[in-house]
C-alpha cells in the first residue's frame, strides 16, 4: 500500500472506530454532542487534562466534578485561597499539579482577562502546561492540528511501526512518526481517539488486537511481538528513604504543620516529622527530632509509600498530651478541611490503630 494511502486509511478507520465506540467522559464533547451544538469549554478541558496526568480517569472524575461545583470558572478558581485548592486536591497526588493549577488560573484570570490562549504555543507559556497538555487543549478546543503524544500514544505508535530505539531516547522518533499520521481535519477527535485506543485496546499487557482498527497495519502484531514494545532501557531500582513522624494527640485533636512551599508535597499539611534520609536511623536518633520530650510509643508497622523516584518507609511515633502546645491542632473529625496527602493519612490511620 502506498504511504499516503495508508495514512489516509489509518486516520479514517481510527476516526470511524471513535465515532462508534469512543468513551463518553464527563468533559468530552463527542461528535454527536457537537452536532447538537455543544462546544468544548477550555476551562473544563484544562482541568481534566491536568487532573488526568499520572491519574486514571476513574480517580480523576470525582475531583473534576468537585472542582467545577466549587469553582465554576477560571476566575472563581483564581480568587480561591491556594490552601483551599490544595485541600480540595488532597488525595489526587502529585501536588505540584495543584500548586501550578492555581498559579495558572491566577495568570489566566488576571493577565489574560479570563481567557485561555487560543494556540498551542500560547498555552505552553502557562505554568503546569507541558507539550502534551498544550497539544490536547489546542486541538480539542480550537481544532488546531497538533500532535498529541502521551504514554498511551507512545505505546501504540511504537508497536504500529516497531520502533526499536528504547525509551526515553526513542521519544523523538515516536513523536515524528505520530505527527505523520495525525489528522489535520479532525484534530481533537483524532487525538482523543488515539488516547482511547492506547488506554482501552492497545494495553501494556494483553493488547486486544482483535478489536483494534489499526491491526491491518501493525508491524508488532504481524511479528507477534506486541508486548515487547515500546522498548525501554532497563529501569534503575527505586531507592528507599527513611523518616519518622510524631503523632501527638490532645483530646480529639492532633498536631499538624504546613510543609515548606517548595519541593515534594510543597504547601501541604503534615504530621510533624524528620527529614527523609537514605540511611535508616535508630529509634533513639529519630527521637532527637521529636517536637517535645514525651513518652513516645513507636508503632510496630511502618508506613510504606511509593513516590515516583523513591519508596519511603516512615516510622510512626505516638504520644497523648494533656495540653495543646503552639501549632495547628486539627480536630480528628474535620481532617478533610486540611490539605493532607495520602501519605499523611496513612500515618494518621496507623497511629490510631
Ligand atoms: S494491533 Fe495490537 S499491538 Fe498493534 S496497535 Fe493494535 S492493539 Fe496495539
Amino acid at each position: 500500500m502506498k504511504t499516503s494511502q495508508e495514512l489516509q486509511q489509518l486516520r479514517a478507520v481510527l476516526l470511524a472506530h471513535y465515532d462508534k465506540n469512543g468513551r463518553s467522559l464527563p468533559w468530552r464533547i463527542r461528535p454527536k454532542d457537537r452536532e447538537a451544538g455543544a462546544i468544548a469549554d477550555p476551562y473544563k478541558i484544562w482541568l481534566s487534562e491536568i487532573m488526568c496526568q499520572q491519574t486514571s480517569v476513574t480517580a480523576a472524575a470525582p475531583f473534576w466534578h468537585k472542582f467545577l461545583q466549587k469553582w465554576p470558572s477560571v476566575d472563581d478558581l483564581a480568587n480561591a485561597p491556594r490552601d483551599e485548592v490544595l485541600t480540595a486536591w488532597a488525595g489526587l497526588g502529585y501536588y505540584a499539579r495543584a500548586r501550578n493549577l492555581h498559579k495558572c488560573a491566577c495568570i489566566v484570570a488576571h493577565e489574560y482577562g479570563g481567557q485561555f490562549p487560543k494556540s498551542e504555543q500560547g498555552l505552553l507559556k502557562l505554568p503546569g502546561i507541558g507539550p502534551y497538555t498544550a497539544a490536547a487543549i489546542a486541538s480539542i478546543c480550537w481544532g488546531e492540528a497538533t500532535n498529541i503524544v502521551d504514554g498511551n500514544v507512545e505505546r501504540v505508535i511504537s508497536r504500529l511501526r516497531m520502533v526499536d530505539i528504547p525509551l526515553p531516547k526513542g521519544k523523538g522518533e515516536i513523536h515524528r512518526l505520530a505527527g505523520k499520521i495525525a489528522d489535520p481535519q479532525r484534530a481533537g477527535d483524532y487525538g482523543q481517539a488515539l488516547m482511547d485506543l492506547g488506554s482501552q485496546i492497545c494495553k501494556p499487557r494483553n493488547p486486544k488486537c482483535g478489536m483494534c482498527p489499526w491491526a491491518f497495519a501493525c508491524k508488532a502484531k504481524e511479528a507477534g511481538f506486541m508486548e515487547e514494545y515500546p522498548k525501554r532501557l532497563k529501569k534503575q531500582k527505586r531507592p528507599i528513604r527513611y523518616g519518622a513522624v510524631f503523632y501527638m494527640q490532645c483530646g480529639s485533636k492532633i498536631l499538624l504543620r504546613k510543609r515548606a512551599d517548595k519541593g515534594l508535597l510543597g504547601g501541604m499539611m503534615e504530621v510533624p516529622g524528620t527529614e527523609w534520609t537514605l540511611v535508616k536511623q535508630t529509634i533513639d536518633t529519630l527521637l532527637l527530632s521529636a517536637p517535645v520530650r514525651r513518652n513516645w510509643q513507636v508503632c510496630e508497622q511502618e508506613v510504606v509509600h511509593v513516590f515516583t523516584h523513591f519508596t519511603l518507609h516512615l516510622t510512626v511515633f505516638t504520644a497523648q498530651v494533656g495540653k495543646e502546645q503552639a501549632g495547628i491542632w486539627a480536630h480528628l473529625d474535620r481532617l478533610d478541611d486540611y490539605a493532607l496527602p495520602s501519605l499523611m493519612r496513612k500515618a494518621i490511620h496507623l497511629a490510631q490503630k
